[in-house]
């Protein structure tokens, strides 16, 4: 569903930026709040106020993983924040609490960061997201951040940029000339899910659709399962988005498939509650992990992050599938190997976006 913000709330110090003049073009008619500086309290309905600031701090900073579990190596360019989509278990909603979106205008000044952090270990392999704090193509019709990305991205020879997204908006990345340092993800879940826990996402078709797009277009793609969700039926219903996803996409193309079963800061649940009193997703049991998030109980997460992976597997045995957050135990259960036998996680994503 294309964002369409009910108002700009303009920071006057970010007037001049392309990215502000390239907004105002875009929508004409969209009244504008000029500020000096953005009050932290003016919240649209269901955050409908498009805020555009200039942000103070740094851009590019390594994924909050923890001690405790295998973490991937991921690093975050954090360009906005927050999100229109509304899922109901979507962790921002713990961390903001305006449910604006905000987009930061120094674009510039993000390339610099990134410029000076790639230059400076040039001997390291860079996965960077841009989908951490938001959607990565969430805004993308409005501001056409990609056509800053994608080519800034293509001329690095030590890093690769993930988009991640559960929109269908890939139409400008068509003519791009990517040279395949950009990943397209997508978040997958059952039909009946995205309808009850993602409904201001795009379709599970849609989404499958614009990754084929992107992989007829030269781009290699990815795939989230996360958050898997325990529901009746669950295995059938992942069976189902796995038999969608291989007749819709080449599996020599995918770069990468996480798993990730459902977890949550306990403060989150209160919020859940209040804003989607209907939601299922609290019905099963959690534990707090070593993290202090909430998590199934270990038996059921290894139930099924096994039975996702061998479905993959059995479709393509090179896939490269890996878990978010979990312990050495887990992977073994799970997946009968841990990732220090290959090399650690990190080395392991590092290959297959080389390769
Ligand atoms: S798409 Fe991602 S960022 Fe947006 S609401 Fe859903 S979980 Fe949150």
């Amino acid at each position: 569903m294309r964002y369409l913000p009910q108002r700009l709330v303009i920071e006057k110090e970010v007037a001049d930026s392309p990215l502000v003049k390239r907004i105002l073009a875009t929508l004409p008619d969209t009244p504008v709040d000029w500020v000096d500086q953005l009050k932290e309290d003016e919240d649209g309905e269901n955050g409908s106020f498009l805020e555009i600031v200039k942000f103070r701090g740094r851009f590019i900073k390594p994924c909050p993983g923890t001690r405790f579990y295998n973490c991937c190596g991921y690093q975050i360019l954090n360009l906005g924040i927050q999100c229109s989509l509304g899922c109901t278990y979507c962790i921002l909603q713990a961390y903001f609490t305006s449910r604006n979106v905000r987009l930061f205008a120094n674009l510039d000044e993000a390339i610099q960061q990134l410029t000076e952090h790639l230059n400076n270990s040039r001997r390291e392999i860079h996965r960077i997201g841009t989908g951490e704090f938001t959607d990565s193509l969430l805004l993308d019709p409005l501001i056409h951040l990609s056509e800053n990305l994608v080519p800034f991205f293509a001329a690095q020879p030590n890093a690769i940029l993930e988009l991640k997204t559960k929109t269908a908006q890939v139409d400008l990345l068509e003519k791009m000339d990517h040279r395949g340092h950009t990943i397209v993800a997508w978040s997958l879940n059952p039909p009946q899910v995205i309808a009850a826990e993602e409904s201001g996402a795009a379709p599970l078709e849609a989404r499958l659709e614009a990754a084929q797009r992107c992989q007829e277009w030269g781009y290699r793609v990815a795939f989230h399962f996360d958050p898997l969700l325990a529901y009746p039926g669950w295995q059938q219903g992942y069976q189902e988005v796995v038999d969608r996803l291989f007749s819709a996409v080449e599996p020599g193309g995918i770069a990468w498939i996480s798993l990730g079963t459902l977890r949550f800061m306990p403060s989150l649940k209160t919020v859940i509650q209040q804003r989607y009193p209907n939601t299922s997703i609290l019905d099963e049991e959690f534990i707090p992990g070593l993290d202090g998030k909430l998590r199934y109980f270990r038996d059921l997460r290894v139930e099924m992050y096994a039975y996702l992976n061998e479905l993959l597997l059995g479709i393509h045995k090179d896939l490269c599938v890996y878990l978010c957050m979990e312990s050495d135990d887990v992977w073994r259960e799970a997946f009968g190997f841990t990732p220090a036998e290959r090399g650690g996680l990190s080395a392991m994503l590092d290959r297959r976006a080389l390769s």
